[in-house]
């Protein structure tokens, strides 16, 4: 059986997600056997390739890059997981739509920041979109993970179910803030 084109890519995440994709441990080494890792944090790769089978997306779209990401993820993936309540709601990334963008920046680098206080980064830092969103409401997203971040079983067994083809019940394994 030809090897499923994996890619795992976060936005605005705290990569608590991706760090619980690696507390499946030695079930890592099964899921190895299956896939091919053709992007990914893991494995450092700079742009994101065509003809990926399965995209697992962490994080809300906060910023102009995050953005141009997803939709090139959408345009080069026959599926894509949402995966972790940033991804699926906006989640913690989200709160920021409570005080706007800013506000937040305001707070950040205004009154917050130990040094340079009051120099905002212009070219280091991607342009912050007026509103963070779910992915679900920037494109069409095949499967929902969700789990702040979702447990390692969860991960594992929906991961198993869509390399084989078979069907899942996420609400086994997580729920929401998980
Ligand atoms: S869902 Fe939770 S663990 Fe995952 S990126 Fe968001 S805050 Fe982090």
């Amino acid at each position: 059986m030809a090897k499923i084109r994996l890619a795992t890519v976060w936005l605005d995440g705290c990569s608590g997600c991706h760090m619980s994709f690696l507390d499946m441990d030695e079930r890592l080494i099964e899921i190895a056997s299956k896939v091919e890792v053709v992007c990914s944090p893991y494995v450092d790769t700079k742009e994101f390739p065509e003809n990926v089978d399965l995209a697992i997306v962490e994080g809300a779209v906060s910023s102009e890059e995050d953005l141009e990401k997803l939709l090139k993820i959408r345009k080069n993936s026959k599926m894509v997981l949402a995966l972790g309540d940033c991804g699926v709601t906006g989640n913690v990334s989200a709160m920021r739509n409570l005080v706007g963008v800013e506000a937040s920046l305001k707070c950040a680098y205004d009154e917050l920041s130990d040094n340079n206080k009051g120099v905002r980064p212009s070219r280091e830092t991607p342009k912050q979109l007026e509103r963070v969103s779910a992915q679900h409401e920037r494109v069409f997203i095949d499967c929902f993970l969700p789990g702040c971040p979702p447990p390692a079983d969860a991960i594992y067994n929906i991961l198993s179910s869509l390399i084989e083809g078979k069907e899942y019940d996420i609400f086994n394994h997580t729920r929401f803030g998980k």
